[in-house]
């Protein structure tokens, strides 16, 4: 009879109509040969392409395929978080949909969950096939993230990675609307360790992760998880108050030697005020970051929002999973305000 998966496989997908029948074919051919019953948990996040269609129709031909339907983009990280709240496995696996994540290091990522590690992540050795900018500013960002952050989040490491359900329990239970999930893997704690691998090029498609959203995704990688950006500003402060009292005098000494004409215009004045002016609404733009989350935290609302389900009822006659039901209460999981709520 159908039995509960011991693996969940999670794929987050925008627009990847052209990787979607190759991302079936490796991992299903990957998983079959552990030889132990798995699911393959599709989240469309509002794609505009052809990408439901087919997730549907695999949906209908293997009943190990499931998907939500995100009723809009709502991006990656909250679809990876729909598909963590919907797994029934006793091990999660988190999986790009480009195939850059090659399906195959999965079997590696499970002998060492065997072996007893609870969260096993992939650390790219190498990055094919992607510009020197975004090769630059990943290794920039990651390294940043390691130096400022509270928990030790490793670098070069990116979602792909293998949770046990122990970890999946901690991370349902966390609804923060500002997600860094790397990052709140390594908060859970738990015994944790690394494969290498070569990232790929992404096999069809272009990256969904323009400027605009790998700045946001940083801004809530940093925000989350360190409050370095808040306390420099008390050094920023500090600096600029000594050089200010030790103008003083300077600025004194100066006047009684060269007269009215060493300091007598407005320019330095000016050029000081903008300069001060920078460095305020700098940090007031920092303020503001965090204070935007905490309002984004306070309203709490829904995640996000699922239009269908495909593959969950029924099938394979798993339980919805409790933990999400229980860590997310009904009205937040579908998006709804019930009457008691509302009032
Ligand atoms: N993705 C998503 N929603 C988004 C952006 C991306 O679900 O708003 C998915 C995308 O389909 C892919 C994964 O997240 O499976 C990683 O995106 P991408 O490969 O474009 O990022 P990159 O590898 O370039 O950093
Ligand atoms: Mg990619």
């Amino acid at each position: 009879m159908n039995k509960r998966p011991t693996y969940s496989i999670v794929a987050p997908i925008y627009n990847e109509e052209g990787n979607i029948p190759d991302l079936y074919k490796r991992i299903s051919h990957v998983m079959d040969s552990t030889g132990e019953p798995w699911e393959l948990i599709c989240v469309n996040d509002g794609s505009k392409d052809r990408s439901l269609e087919m997730l549907q129709g695999l949906a209908r031909e293997d009943e190990r395929v499931r998907v939500i339907n995100f009723a809009r983009n709502f991006g990656h990280q909250t679809a990876v978080t729909a598909g963590i709240d919907h797994a029934s496995g006793r091990a999660v696996v988190l999986i790009d949909a480009d195939l850059q994540d090659p399906p195959e290091l999965i079997l590696d990522m499970i002998e060492r969950w065997k072996a007893g590690y609870e969260v096993v992540y992939a650390i790219r050795e190498k990055r094919m096939g992607e510009s020197w900018f975004k090769l630059f500013t990943a290794k920039m960002f990651y390294r940043l993230i390691y130096r400022i952050t509270d928990v030790d989040i490793p670098v070069d490491t990116g979602d792909f990675r293998l949770m046990d359900e122990k970890v999946v329990q901690v991370l349902r239970a966390m609804r923060e609307h500002n997600r860094f999930i790397r990052g709140m893997t390594s908060w859970a704690g738990f015994k944790q360790t690394g494969v290498q691998y070569v990232r790929q090029a992404r096999h069809w498609g272009e990256t969904k992760y323009p400027l605009r959203k790998m700045i946001r995704f940083a801004l809530d990688a940093i925000t989350s998880f360190s409050y370095f950006p808040l306390q420099i500003m008390v050094y920023v402060s500090g600096i600029l108050g000594v050089l200010a009292f030790l103008a003083i005098p300077v600025v004194a000494l100066l006047r009684v030697i060269y007269g009215m004409e060493f300091f007598g215009g407005q320019a330095t004045t000016i050029v000081l005020v903008l300069l001060m002016s920078a460095f305020q609404l700098f940090f007031l733009f920092i303020l503001g970051q965090y204070v935007a989350r905490v309002y984004d935290e306070v309203r709490g609302r829904p995640l996000y929002v699922v239009a269908s389900r495909t593959g969950f009822d029924g099938l394979s006659g798993v339980t919805p999973p409790t933990a999400a039901l229980t860590a997310t209460p009904e009205a937040e999981r579908v998006g709804e305000v019930s009457e008691k709520d509302a009032s």
